[in-house]
């Protein structure tokens, strides 16, 4: 089932190219298509987990795909927004304005993940051009492991249908 939705660009200054404003929500389409298809997978093996999950002591930062109780981040990132050095490349039109919003992209998503491990969470970080199946696998075998003994029964791994 398709779903239709629009996708809101916010405004940078000056006058933005087609190009640009076109890449910026293709982008985010893909964000949110990879993330659909890492939970997809995930879910499929069984793993139970919670989306968007607030990152304590920095407001308006969430966790994409949380283990709560085992303390898994997953964050799926979008090769344009977050600076991929596959497909992140700088846009020539207002190239010191966007330069400036994806330095402070990374930065922002550098803090995140160490101040996510300075309270004993274990961060993954997915590209969006990621295979899922393979992302989801890795992310199994790490909440698994950190579930313990499989007589341990894991409150985040749900039963395997
Ligand atoms: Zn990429």
């Amino acid at each position: 089932m398709a779903e239709i939705r629009t996708y809101h660009v916010p405004t940078h200054p000056g006058a933005s190219s087609v190009q640009v404003s076109r890449r910026m929500s293709t982008a985010r389409r893909k964000d949110t298509a990879a993330e659909m298809a890492l939970r997809r997978e995930l879910h499929r093996r069984g793993l139970r987990y919670r989306v968007t999950v607030k990152v304590p002591d920095r407001p308006r930062r969430t966790i994409d795909i949380a283990f709560t109780r085992r303390k898994v981040a997953v964050f799926v990132d979008g090769c344009f927004w977050h600076g991929c050095p596959e497909h992140g490349t700088d846009p020539a039109s207002n190239a010191a304005w966007w330069q400036t919003k994806l330095e402070a992209n990374k930065l922002r998503d550098a803090d995140t993940t160490h101040h996510l491990e300075s309270l004993g969470w274990r961060v993954v970080r997915v590209w969006e051009h990621e295979d899922p199946v393979a992302a989801a696998t890795n992310i199994g075998q790490i909440v698994r492991t950190l579930a313990g003994s499989p007589t341990d029964l894991p409150a985040d791994v749900g039963a395997v249908r």
